[in-house]
């Protein structure tokens, strides 16, 4: 195959895993910087173009930053135009960056979330902090990412203030059950094509309940339960996404999920589990290509 993937740097690790996996398995790969893609919208043949150059794959990997997830959609929905196979499809991935909707989403197929509650209006806080049982609480601006935007109030009255803060500010939150029990881990479950391939738990920080990586936290290996597994593979299945980064807490009501990310880093989950990740995700784009190939000699 010709493998285009769309990312701001070769020299970014997963980009460049991805890469070396690709030409592992005799692929020809080419990163391009879909911020540098150019596109023609009306003419009957849509082409994206690069430097002057049209460019043609036979299936692109799309890593979209997710400040660029406007620009960087429109692309991979040129790519689509094209009838270029694309991992994650552009619908899918626009749909992860909006935190609400994703919740909404998995709500409405019953997969286990943390109680949430939002509103535009800051009249409301005292029936937002109702919901999710009072405080302690977290509070989260949905547009935020690395855990940057993710307070946590211990008490009514933070919550209260933090809440009205965000408010002042026009952003938009949401508000959030604190899941004391997790303790300060999650797990990060990355799913290929409806299998969990790898996954590792993260641990933050001494003193700090989030546990991004970027905050300090540890990659470390787990072992996950058939129900968390099962709650990884639903969750990016109603997203619609083949290749998804699960992130679930461990609840006392079994596993929530808080998130599911579209272009989930390799690195740490690599290093914890020993798993080649992106040689799964290699494997998993030539099998549907080849699904592809055979329809369309089938004349499908
Ligand atoms: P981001 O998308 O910015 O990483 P998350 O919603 O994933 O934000 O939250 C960051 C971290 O904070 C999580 O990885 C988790 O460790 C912790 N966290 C988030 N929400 C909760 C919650 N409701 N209860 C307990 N811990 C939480
Ligand atoms: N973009 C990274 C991922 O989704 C975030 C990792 C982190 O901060 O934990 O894998």
């Amino acid at each position: 195959m010709n493998i285009g993937i769309l990312s701001r740097g070769p020299e970014l690790y997963s980009t460049r895993r991805l890469a070396e996996a690709a030409h592992t398995r005799g692929h020809e790969v080419r990163v391009v910087d879909y911020l540098r893609c150019y596109m023609n919208i009306t003419s009957r043949h849509p082409k994206v173009i690069y430097a002057g150059e049209e460019l043609n794959f036979d299936a692109v990997i799309p890593r979209i930053g997710a400040s660029y997830t406007f620009y960087g959609g429109a692309v991979v929905r040129q790519f689509e135009t094209m009838h270029t196979l694309t991992l994650n499809g552009s619908v899918s991935i626009i749909r992860s960056r909006d935190k609400l909707r994703s919740l909404q989403l998995l709500a409405r197929e019953g997969i286990g979330l943390p109680v949430t509650s939002f509103a535009h209006s800051t009249k409301d806080i005292d029936g937002l902090i109702d919901i999710v049982g009072g405080a302690p609480l977290v509070v989260k601006l949905i547009e935020g990412t690395q855990g940057s935007g993710v307070v946590l109030a211990e008490t009514r009255k933070a919550g209260e203030s933090v809440i009205s803060a965000f408010r002042q500010l026009d952003a938009n939150i949401l508000v959030q059950e604190f899941v004391k029990e997790a303790d300060g881990e999650d797990i990060r479950a990355l799913v290929v094509g409806g299998e969990v391939v790898a996954s590792m738990m993260r641990k933050a920080a001494e003193g700090e309940f989030r546990s991004n990586l970027h905050r300090g936290g540890t990659a470390l290996p787990v072992n996950l339960s058939d129900e968390e597994c099962h709650t990884a593979i639903q969750a990016a299945r109603v997203m619609g996404l083949d290749v998804a980064g699960v992130d679930l807490l461990r609840s006392k009501n079994g596993p929530v999920v808080m998130e599911v990310n579209s272009s989930p880093g390799l690195e740490g989950i690599e290093g914890s589990s020993g798993v080649d990740v992106a040689d799964a995700i290699i494997a998993y784009l030539e099998k549907r290509h080849a699904e592809r190939e055979g329809k369309r000699s089938a004349g499908q």
